[in-house]
């Protein structure tokens, strides 16, 4: 089917994707969703594995464009569960009257800069083929699976499954001898959840992870009412944070080192006790750029875990080393409990990789660990990974996938050089990849995208593209902050370092969502200085 005069093509129907429709229909704009998956959701469709949710309070993990529906929603408890999510975004979808603009189960394979037409061309693997003058690309920070090359895997007589990819109807775990690949944020949802379901769990842990234990109360009527009361002020509050939650770091530069050594034992404890990432980045920017403050993090860490475990050697096994916090922190809940259980089981495999599977199961030092069921809770090629998996052709051919291979770049993690028109919400080189409660930078981001378009449309203008010399001072200015800190230091999807042959840069400003939120205002008030429009 041939689409011309399109505004834009929006690629995804999850959070962001779907605030960008809404927010370019109602600026004016001609819009195409295009969404591989059967329905809205995102993340939040597809990892529907036992135990997923978030990491972020409901009540800041979600869109504030309206004032009716932060009216009539509902949210159950402080850390929604997956289907919740999930129905808040269909009913999102319904009450805007969203889906209309998407095409579902049509992902994109392909898209083009024609710079003759100044539009692109874009390809979905239902053989569509649509011109559009915009490219936007929401497909998600953390969406496209990763799933390391196990050999055997086709002789295995059980049942594979990648926790982004868990089966729709859901899988009976009752008796099942069950084996957990990864330990990070996912696996340990899926390991507290179904550990006292199943007959045998195996958890093959390469990393241990560094945890903050979760608090997570169930809402009342009045609790809900209470945040309705403070929406206004913490709507217009999570742009001027680090870390776009509805705090900030509880102590200035430099106020930590003053504090004795029982006040700041005290303050961990209080920091501990709220159950939230506020452990992580609500204390002081020290905890991640200052190698002994960081000690201090780390050791009340690995002494909270160690009392919860029964078995003094198999709690060193569990214990996390080296520095907190450099990749993102898990919450959990019920993890550890999980060990002290008779039918868990701990397999260390950093020394000794997992080898391969046999017919019957995972094998590890040669020793076989029979299995009916093995989840892949491996993650992802995160950032970059579902916009490198599309065929994204820019200025004279260039491909994205290759550009980024040699070399990842970005302005501000909203555009790319050589590649006019196109946007990239949740791209790389932005808070919104990693470092920040996703849903406060995505809809900064979508919102700057609208008013991009809408300054754009107001001067006459159709392309806009960054120039090489903005995209150099960025990446420049976003290396120099990472040096300043102990991300450096990072070996994880962070740093693109979970896959083989990625080039190594931090994926997330650390400048902080504040200073990039002022950034992106200075850009938009100064009429995109450094970009190339006409
Ligand atoms: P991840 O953090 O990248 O963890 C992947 C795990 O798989 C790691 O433990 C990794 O070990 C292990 N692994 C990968 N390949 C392996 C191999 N060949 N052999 C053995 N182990 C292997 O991925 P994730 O847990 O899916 O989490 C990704 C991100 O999603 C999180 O950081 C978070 O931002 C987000 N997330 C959020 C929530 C939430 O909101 N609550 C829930 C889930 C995920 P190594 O560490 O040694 O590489």
């Amino acid at each position: 089917m041939q689409q011309n005069e399109i505004d834009a093509v929006v690629i995804g129907a999850g959070f962001s994707g779907l605030y960008q429709v809404y927010r370019l229909r109602e600026a004016g704009f001609t819009v195409q969703g295009l969404e591989s998956a059967p329905d809205v959701g995102g993340t939040w469709y597809w990892n529907c594995y036992p135990g997923a949710r978030v990491d972020s309070p409901s009540m800041v993990y979600q869109y504030w464009f309206s004032d009716e529906l932060l009216s009539e929603w509902d949210w159950s408890e402080r850390y929604s569960p997956q289907p919740e999510l999930l129905r808040y975004f269909e009913h999102v979808a319904d009450r805007f009257d969203l889906r209309r603009c998407f095409r579902f189960n049509t992902g994109v394979e392909a898209a083009r800069w024609d710079a003759d037409a100044r539009r692109w061309r874009v390809v979905t693997d239902q053989g569509d083929s649509i011109s559009a003058r915009y490219l936007i690309c929401c497909s998600g920070i953390l969406s496209a699976p990763q799933v390391p090359p196990f050999e055997g895997h086709e002789s295995f007589t059980g049942r594979i499954v990648h926790t982004a990819r868990w089966p729709r109807e859901g899988m009976d775990l009752a008796g099942k001898r069950v084996g957990v690949v990864g330990t990070g944020a996912t696996g340990i949802q899926v390991i507290q959840t179904i550990a006292d379901q199943v007959e045998k769990l195996v958890v093959f842990q390469r990393t241990p992870p560094f945890p903050v234990a979760m608090k997570n109360p169930s809402y009342t009527d009045a609790d809900r009412e209470a945040w309705r009361a403070r929406f206004p002020e913490v709507r217009e509050h999570l742009n001027h944070t680090f870390s776009g939650f509805e705090w900030d770091a509880l102590y200035e530069p430099g106020e930590w080192q003053e504090l004795s050594a029982d006040q700041r034992r005290d303050a961990m404890e209080s920091l501990w006790a709220d159950g939230s990432l506020r452990f992580w980045v609500g204390a002081c920017e020290e905890v991640l750029n200052d190698e002994a403050v960081n000690a201090e993090f780390a050791e009340f860490v690995r002494a909270k875990i160690r009392a919860r475990i029964d078995d003094p050697e198999l709690a060193e096994r569990l214990l996390p080393r080296g520095l907190f916090g450099i990749a993102r922190v898990p919450l959990e809940n019920g993890y550890y409990d999980a060990f002290n259980r008779d039918n868990v089981e701990l397999v260390d495999v950093r020394e000794t990789p997992i080898e391969r599977f046999s017919a019957d199961g995972l094998v590890v030092n040669g020793r076989e660990f029979p299995l009916d069921v093995v989840v892949l809770a491996t993650g992802f090629d995160a950032g970059t990974g579902a916009l490198t998996r599309m065929d994204i052709r820019g200025r004279d051919g260039v491909s994205l996938a290759e550009y980024w291979h040699r070399d990842l770049r970005s302005t501000m993690g909203l555009q790319v050089h050589g590649f006019p028109n196109m946007f990239t919400v949740s791209g790389p080189l932005a808070p919104a990849s990693a470092l920040c409660n996703a849903s406060t930078c995505l809809q900064q981001q979508v919102d700057w995208v609208r008013d991009c378009l809408v300054a754009l449309r107001s001067k006459g203008h159709s392309v806009i593209e960054p120039s090489a010399e903005k995209e150099e001072e960025w990446v420049n200015y976003h290396d120099e902050l990472v040096a300043t800190t102990l991300f450096t230091r990072n070996n994880s999807w962070y740093t693109g370092a979970n896959i083989e042959g990625k080039p190594r840069r931090f994926l997330s400003f650390p400048g902080g969502v504040d200073v990039y939120w002022q950034l992106c205002e200075d850009l938009r008030l100064n009429g995109y200085p450094g970009f190339d429009i006409c």
